[in-house]
C-alpha cells in the first residue's frame, strides 16, 4: 500500500545565495524522499523562493532594477546548488506566481467569509520622505536604558533591552535618515485567539505522531495563553496586511493594502505543487487526478521540513489557515522541525553566515556525498543544533565512509575478478545471511521513516564493521594462494560482495551518486537500487571501479579560507604552475576581467550601434561604448551585472573615451548576448 506524500522545504527568502543552512534542510527533506521513493512511496517533493516584502523590495530599488528582476537573478543560481547536493526536487516555483495571487486571495475571501478577517487601526512610524511605514528594523535611534547611539526599533544590540521603537531618544529612519513620525493606518488581522481556531490547535497540534513532543510542547505554551509570568502574552491576532509601497500580493477587497509576505509565503507551497500539477509532472510521477483532488484527498500526506525559527508560523497560522479555508485545502499533517547549524561551535549569523560556504564548497572539488553523509551522521529526530567540526568531518568520511564501506568493495571484488571471472558463490546455506540482512534493512528503515538518521547511520557502519571483521578473519589473501581453498575464497568474497550491496542500497538515501554507480556498474542493474534489492544475494560482480576519495585535509583549510585559491593550492604554487604551463595561459592571465555592474546605460544621439554604459567595478566607475544597441534596450540593461575587460587601453571614440570593454556572445544567427556571473558575484571580483 504505496502511501501519497506532497513534501516541502521551508521557503528560501530571494534576497541572497543558499547558505549552509539552507542545505542542510534539503539535504535532510531529500535523504527522507529519497528513502520513501525506494519503498515504492509515490513523493511529490517541491520548494520555492519566497520573493515578497519589504527587504526585496528595498534591495531591488538600491540596484537601480526591479523587485522581479532581482528575484529571476536570485532563482537564476538554484539550480546550482541543488544539483550541486544531488536534492531531488521535483519542482521549484516562486511566491511572486500567478498561482500564488489566486490561492492567496481565494483562502483570505474564505477566512473572511468564516468570519476570521477583521480591521483595526495601528499606530506606526512612518518616513515622511520615503513615504512607507517602517518595520522595527528600518528604525534607529538611541537606546533609552544606556543611550547606546545607533540602535535598532526593538532591542539594544549593547544592553540587549527590548523596547518598543517609540521608545527610542532621537528614532531616524534608517531609509532616509528622516525623524520618522507616528500615523495611523487600517491594519487586517486574523482572529487566531477566536475559540474556534483555539479549539482547533489543540487537537490539531496534539494529535500523537504529527509534532515532535518538544515542538508540541511549544505550540501549547503559546495556546494555553498567559502563564504565571508577567511577561506571558495571550495568543494574538495576526497583523496580515501591510501598507503601499510593498512587494506582494493585493489584498482583494483593500486598495493600497498587501498581503504580510509571512501570509503568502506558506501558501507559497501551494502554488509550487499547483504549477508542477500544470507542469504535467505530477502525471508523470504517477499521480493522475487533478491538484485540488490530490490535495484534498484524504491519503495525501502533507509534510513540512522547517527550522526552529519559524515553528509559530507553522504549527498555529498556517494548519488554522488551511482549516477554516476549508476544502480542498487540508491541514498538514506533520511539520518536522531542525534545529540550525554551527560550525565549530559557532552559531550562524544570517548575515554574516558561516565559514562555510556551500558554493565554495563546490567550486573546490569537495565530494557532495561526503557532506550529506556527514549530515546524516549527526541528525536525529530532535530539534537540536548541529554542528560542524572540520577533523571530525575528515575522521568520519575517511574511517566510515571510505575505510569501512567503500574498501571493502574493491578489496573482495579484485578476488573475484582475478580468481573467479566475476562469478559469485555461496558456500552451504545463506538464508542465515539472507535473515540478518532482512532484519538490518528493517532497523534501518525504521530509523530512516522516524528521520533518525544519525542512528540509521550507526547501524549501518557497525554491519559494516562486522563484514570487515569477517573478511579479515577468513583471511582471503592467504586462501588465494592455495587452489584447494578456492571455494572458500569464493564464499567469503561472495559474502562480503552481498554484505556490500546490502549496505549500499542502505546508504542510498544519503549516497544517490555512490549507489547509483554501484547498482550500475558493479552489480550491472539497469536501474538504481530499490529496498527490496537490500535481501537479494548478487550472483555476479563487475571488475570494480574507483568509488570516493579521501578527504584531504587541505580542502577543509581551502573551504574556510576564502582568499586562498579555488582548487587549495598555495599561491606560489599557483604562479610556478603557471610559469611552466602553456603560453596561452600565460596571455589569458595578462587580461584583467572583472565583473561590473552596469549603473547607467544610455542612448548615444547619433550612434547606430552603441549605447554608453556606466561601469560600476566595486572601487571605481568606467564609462565604455558597447555594441549592442540592437539587442537591448538600456532601461533593462540597469542594475544588472556583468563581464568587463578592465585593462584594455583607453579608446577615443566618436562619442567619447571608451575605458574598457564588456564581453557578449554572438554569431551569424543572433546576438549580441552579454555574459552575465552567477548569483553572488559582486563587482570588482576577478574573473580567472
Ligand atoms: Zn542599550
Amino acid at each position: 500500500m504505496a502511501e501519497k506524500l506532497f513534501v516541502t522545504t521551508a521557503l528560501p527568502y530571494a534576497n541572497g545565495p543558499f547558505h549552509i543552512g539552507h542545505i542542510m534542510e534539503y539535504i535532510q527533506a531529500d535523504i527522507w524522499v529519497r528513502f520513501q521513493r525506494m519503498q515504492g512511496n509515490q513523493v511529490h517533493f517541491v520548494g520555492a523562493d519566497d520573493a515578497h516584502g519589504a527587504p526585496i523590495m528595498l534591495k531591488a530599488e538600491a540596484e537601480k532594477i526591479s523587485p522581479q528582476e532581482l528575484v529571476a537573478r536570485i532563482a537564476s543560481g538554484r539550480p546550482k546548488y541543488l544539483q550541486g547536493f544531488h536534492i531531488s526536487f521535483d519542482h521549484w516555483h516562486s511566491t511572486d506566481s500567478p498561482e500564488n495571487v489566486a490561492l492567496s486571495q481565494d483562502i483570505y475571501r474564505r477566512l473572511k467569509a468564516a468570519g476570521l478577517i477583521y480591521s483595526k487601526p495601528v499606530e506606526q512610524f512612518y518616513d515622511p520622505v520615503k513615504r512607507m511605514f517602517l518595520a522595527d528594523r528600518y528604525i534607529k535611534g538611541e537606546c533609552p536604558n544606556c543611550h547606546s547611539k545607533d540602535q535598532y526599533g526593538d532591542a539594544c544590540e549593547v544592553c540587549s533591552t527590548v523596547y518598543a521603537p517609540t521608545d527610542l531618544i532621537e528614532p531616524y529612519s534608517v531609509l532616509t535618515g528622516a525623524k520618522p513620525v507616528l500615523k495611523t493606518s487600517d491594519h487586517l488581522f486574523f482572529r487566531l485567539s477566536d475559540p474556534k481556531c483555539v479549539d482547533f490547535l489543540n487537537g490539531w497540534t496534539t494529535t500523537p505522531g504529527r509534532l515532535q513532543p518538544q515542538v508540541a510542547n511549544k505550540a501549547r505554551e503559546w495556546l494555553s495563553g498567559p502563564g504565571e509570568n508577567p511577561g506571558d502574552q495571550a495568543l494574538g491576532d495576526w497583523d496580515i496586511s501591510r501598507d503601499a509601497p510593498y512587494f506582494g500580493i493585493p489584498i482583494p477587497d483593500a486598495p493600497g493594502k498587501y498581503f504580510y509576505v509571512w501570509l503568502d509565503a506558506p501558501i507559497g507551497y501551494l502554488a509550487s505543487l499547483q504549477s508542477y500539477f500544470a507542469s504535467g509532472k505530477a502525471r508523470a510521477n504517477g499521480e493522475p487526478r487533478s491538484f485540488e483532488e490530490f490535495l484534498a484527498a484524504p491519503d495525501t500526506r502533507q509534510v513540512h521540513f522547517i527550522g526552529k525559527d519559524i515553528i509559530y508560523f507553522h504549527t498555529l497560522f498556517w494548519p488554522a489557515m488551511l482549516k477554516f479555508a476549508g476544502p480542498p485545502y487540508k491541514v498538514p499533517d506533520n511539520v518536522y522541525v531542525h534545529g540550525f547549524i554551527t560550525v565549530s561551535g559557532e552559531k550562524m549569523s544570517k548575515s554574516r553566515g558561516t565559514g562555510i560556504s556551500p558554493l565554495r564548497y563546490l567550486d573546490i572539488g569537495m565530494n557532495p556525498e561526503w557532506l550529506r553523509y556527514y549530515i546524516a551522521a549527526k541528525l536525529n529526530a530532535n530539534v537540536e543544533d548541529l554542528d560542524f567540526n572540520p577533523d571530525d568531518f575528515i575522521a568520519r568520511v575517511n574511517s566510515d565512509l571510505v575505510g569501512k564501506y567503500v574498501n571493502i568493495a574493491s578489496r573482495a571484488a579484485n578476488f573475484i575478478t582475478r580468481h573467479f571471472d566475476g562469478a559469485l558463490a555461496y558456500a552451504g546455506d545463506i538464508d542465515a545471511l539472507r535473515r540478518q540482512a532482512g532484519e538490518l534493512a528493517q532497523q534501518v528503515r525504521e530509523s530512516y521513516a522516524t528521520r533518525e538518521f544519525g542512528r540509521a547511520m550507526r547501524e549501518i557502519m557497525a554491519y559494516a564493521d562486522r563484514i570487515n571483521q569477517e573478511f579479515d578473519a577468513r583471511q582471503p589473501w592467504v586462501l588465494a594462494k592455495d587452489p584447494a581453498r578456492r571455494a572458500e575464497l569464493q564464499d567469503i568474497c561472495s559474502r562480503t560482495l552481498y554484505g556490500f550491496k546490502l549496505l549500499s542500497v542502505l546508504l542510498a538515501p544519503v549516497l544517490p551518486d555512490v549507489a547509483a554507480h554501484v547498482a550500475r556498474e558493479l552489480f550491472g542493474l539497469d536501474r538504481p537500487f530499490r529496498w527490496s534489492d537490500a535481501g537479494e544475494p548478487p550472483q555476479r560482480v563487475n571488475p570494480y571501479q574507483h568509488l570516493m576519495t579521501r578527504v584531504d585535509p587541505k580542502q577543509l583549510d581551502a573551504l574556510f579560507d576564502a582568499d586562498s585559491p579555488v582548487g587549495g593550492k598555495p599561491a606560489a604554487a599557483k604562479d610556478a604552475a603557471a610559469a611552466a604551463a602553456t603560453i596561452s595561459i600565460d596571455e589569458f592571465k595578462r587580461l584583467d576581467l572583472r565583473v561590473a555592474r552596469i549603473v547607467a546605460a544610455e542612448q548615444v544621439t547619433g550612434a547606430d550601434k552603441l549605447l554608453k554604459l556606466t561601469l560600476d567595478l566595486g572601487t571605481e566607475t568606467r564609462t565604455v561604448f558597447a555594441g549592442i544597441k540592437s539587442a537591448y534596450d538600456p532601461a533593462t540593461l540597469t542594475g544588472r551585472l556583468t563581464v568587463m575587460v578592465a585593462n584594455l587601453a583607453p579608446r577615443k571614440m566618436k562619442f567619447g573615451v571608451s575605458e574598457g570593454m564588456v564581453l557578449a556572445a554572438s554569431n551569424e544567427s543572433g546576438g549580441p548576448y552579454l555574459l552575465s556571473p552567477d548569483s553572488g558575484a559582486a563587482p570588482g571580483m576577478r574573473v580567472s
